[in-house]
């Protein structure tokens, strides 16, 4: 460890805990960053230092880190019923509020609602609920995990599976069954001379061909983020929801939204599905749910799944899963104010109103920069994306960690992005204002300049 004193907040970091996704030899040498509170969009360090987050914490503390409401709602729930489960049937009313809310906001006329802690396992109970049901209709067989490759679905064995990243190879993952398609990122992987129609065509001919190959009757389901957030904010290719989906639909393949960034008004809509104009089998919820107070990810099916999933429990009289905090009280009072603190406070509003404005600011960046391949995004989640030659979108050597080092000179200013391959991540809170924005696009420019400064 450098210059970090022994008895530090940051030394001591360094000793006890274990940090997820976290360069390490930057932190010994950094040391990490040690929050006590927020305000507003604004978190503030152990040493008092204010940073601009960027990031929403992790895309989810989309009304910032103080406001009132929504701590007192977790407070009122707490002193009424503090904890509960949603096991045999029992659980609480805020349960039953929180369901019949997140179908009535959902874009489906009818459905049902399984709660998990987290993301991940909510993807993994859906990929269980698609097992289940196959079977029970005789379809055992039924089981493979159609994804795409940068895909991030979550860490458990499952979701990890289904997550299109290398580092899973670390864990012996993915597991059998779990196939990846090609990314639908045009920018970089549309070949010379192919249209953007052209390329959208290519990947629903790949997942026609992958069905043959693997038999549809051995396919369970197809999850999709409509952005793909933490491959590096990338939307879909033009028509691709409305490539894929009537063929998945014509092998009987459930199509699943992965909202758990898009959800809930990142992409300038409640869900991201509306944002491409797809409607899917089911929804994938967490995050911003509970507007990053609460741990928790909801399975949310829609009117086919839900009629098969209910018949298929029906007939062993019970579905075998479930979590000692699934539908928790408090996460439930918590994410029945975030949605109405989302949809009636005007925070979605903001991001719709804002989002032109932020692709300016950022496009107004990428324009002055020699360094900056792509800008790409919607709503309040973008990326730009760094390169080393602009006219050939050559990469930067990796090992010049260049977004990285960006992200870290951004830190050193005060604001709070994330490197995410070679590009540069800004997700902020819904609550963000022009005057916040600007400061975020100063502090950037900043930055990228210093850092493409030293590396050219
Ligand atoms: N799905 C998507 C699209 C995500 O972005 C994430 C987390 O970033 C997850 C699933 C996993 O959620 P969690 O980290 O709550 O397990």
């Amino acid at each position: 460890m450098n210059d970090i004193a022994p008895q530090s907040w940051e030394a001591r970091a360094d000793e006890f805990s274990m940090y997820g996704f976290t360069d390490l030899p930057s932190v010994h040498e950094r040391g990490a960053v040690i929050l006590t509170h927020g305000e507003g969009p604004y978190v503030i360090d152990v040493h008092g230092k204010r940073y601009l987050d960027a990031n929403s914490g992790l895309w989810n503390m989309v009304a910032g880190f103080d406001h009132k409401g929504l701590a007192q709602a977790a407070k009122d729930q707490y002193d009424r019923f503090p904890g509960y489960h949603a096991f045999f049937g029992r659980m609480s009313d805020q349960t039953v509020l929180l369901s019949e809310k997140l179908v009535e906001v959902s874009p489906f006329d009818r459905g049902r609602v399984f709660y998990t802690n987290s993301g991940s396992e909510a993807n993994d109970t859906m990929v269980k609920m698609l097992w289940f049901l196959h079977a029970s209709e005789g379809n055992p067989k039924r089981r493979k995990i159609l994804t795409r490759n940068n895909a991030y679905h979550g860490v458990t064995a499952v979701s990890a599976s289904m997550t299109g990243k290398p580092y899973n190879e670390v864990f012996g993952l993915p597991l059998d069954g779990f196939i990846h398609l090609t990314c639908p990122h045009y920018w970089r992987f549309g070949k010379d001379g192919e249209t953007e129609e052209q390329f959208t065509q290519r990947l629903a001919d790949e997942l026609e061909a992958v069905i043959a190959r693997e038999g549809a009757d051995t396919i369970a389901g197809f999850f999709a983020e409509p952005v793909m957030g933490a491959g590096g904010v990338i939307p879909p290719s033009k028509g691709y929801f409305q490539a894929i989906q009537p063929i998945l639909q014509k092998h009987g393949i459930p199509l699943i939204s992965d909202e758990v960034i898009c959800g809930f008004g990142r992409t300038g809509n409640t869900w991201g599905c509306q944002t491409y104009g797809f409607t899917p089998d089911a929804i994938i919820s967490s995050k911003n749910l509970t507007a990053g107070l609460f741990p928790m990810g909801a399975v949310i099916l829609g009117p086919d799944l839900a009629d098969r999933m209910q018949a298929a429990a029906e007939k062993i009289e019970e579905f075998p899963h479930g979590f000692t905090a699934s539908g928790h009280p408090v996460g439930c009072a918590i994410a029945l104010k975030a949605i109405d603190v989302v949809m009636n406070e005007g925070l979605a509003d903001n991001v719709k109103r804002l989002a032109p404005r932020m692709e300016q600011g950022l496009r107004g960046i990428m324009e002055r920069s020699d360094n900056i391949g792509e800008l790409r995004g919607v709503g309040y989640m973008w990326a730009l994306e760094a390169v080393k030659d602009k006219a050939t979108k050559t990469p930067f050597d990796g090992k010049l960690s260049v977004s990285e080092r960006i992200a870290n000179t951004c830190t050193d200013m005060g604001l709070i992005c994330r490197p995410l391959g070679q590009s540069i991540v800004l997700c902020p809170p819904f609550i963000l204002t022009e005057a916040q924005m600007d400061e975020m696009f100063e502090k950037l420019e900043a930055a990228l300049n210093k850092v493409f400064a030293e590396v050219a």
